[in-house]
């Protein structure tokens, strides 16, 4: 029955991959013309640099929670991920940062250089850890695979603060925002391929178990998610208009994670008291900042 349910559903669904594609725009003008000079072979401090100037953008333009204990945390836990991935140049240049967005709605994008978003929505649809501990790992996983580099370099235009904050969150706090949905609307929700989405499933799956979290809350996430859509369709409206449901990715991720030996699965932690009370404080805040219609 959830296999009918959850035909064509994607990591992707929470995953907002989409917003790393337009990562281009005229506050990152001269580092765009460093990479487009360099072709693909971007440096890690290139990397870094551009990532900084998005997340500097995109943190004035989101309701950013900035609970100091909430944000230790995602950090540590997102922190625990990451620094096990090859990704050891950006551990080294100490470039990861978790930040949790302030936002009703269920999402999480990953910009380059390390700057992981994840809604305050999704957390709180979560039960347990290791599904926070999955979302991470997929949007680590794009970052890895420099999958967002990529993008970057195929796409030009878009304001990238301004977008988000309308697109992710439907809080537009500017008319620039809203024109630059209107302008950049199409384009601003193409997606990631299906091969990279598919790799960053493959990496929250590898990353997980190697930073000791049990992988299986990366396909249980799905299911929470369908059943939301489900039973409180508007909450996910927006992450399900734009990403196409792909059921073979929960397939997929469940067949990867079989491949290890159940015991070491078994083994691995799902949950924690730290993550509950992570939780707990989560909902102690105060409500959300009220979507604008757009
Ligand atoms: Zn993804």
């Amino acid at each position: 029955m959830l296999e009918s349910r959850v035909r064509g559903m994607g990591l992707a669904q929470y995953a907002s991959d989409f917003f790393v594609r337009e990562p281009m725009n005229r506050f990152v003008s001269g580092v765009v013309l460093a990479v487009s000079l360099t072709g693909c072979g971007v440096s890690t401090q290139q990397e870094v640099e551009m990532g900084s100037q998005y997340a500097q953008q995109i943190n004035q333009q989101l309701p950013i929670v900035q609970d100091v204990e909430l944000n230790r945390y995602v950090n540590v836990i997102g922190d625990s991920i990451a620094r096990l991935t090859s990704r050891t140049d950006l551990t080294e240049a100490n470039s990861w940062r978790f930040f949790i967005v302030d936002s009703r709605e269920v999402n999480a994008f990953a910009v380059p250089g390390g700057f992981i978003y994840v809604n305050r929505g999704l957390i709180e649809r979560t039960q347990r850890m290791d599904q926070l501990a999955g979302v991470l790992g997929h949007e680590i996983g794009h970052v890895v695979r420099r999958h967002s580099i990529k993008q970057m370099q195929q796409q030009q235009g878009a304001n990238i603060g301004v977008t988000l904050a309308c697109v992710l969150t439907s809080v537009c706090n500017s008319q620039v925002g809203q024109a630059a949905i209107q302008v950049g609307g199409g384009a601003i929700f193409a997606r990631f391929s299906r091969q990279d989405e598919a790799e960053a499933d493959a990496e929250g799956v590898t990353n997980t178990v190697r930073a000791g979290i049990s992988p299986n809350g990366i396909p249980e996430m799905f299911k929470i998610l369908i059943a939301e859509r489900q039973s409180n369709p508007s909450a996910v409206a927006a992450m399900f208009a734009t990403h196409p449901l792909e059921e073979d990715r929960i397939v997929a991720t469940e067949e990867l994670i079989a491949q290890y030996n159940p015991a070491i699965i078994r083994s691995l932690p799902t949950d924690s008291r730290n993550y509950q009370t992570f939780k707990q404080r989560i909902r102690m805040l105060p409500p959300s900042p009220t979507p604008r219609s757009r």
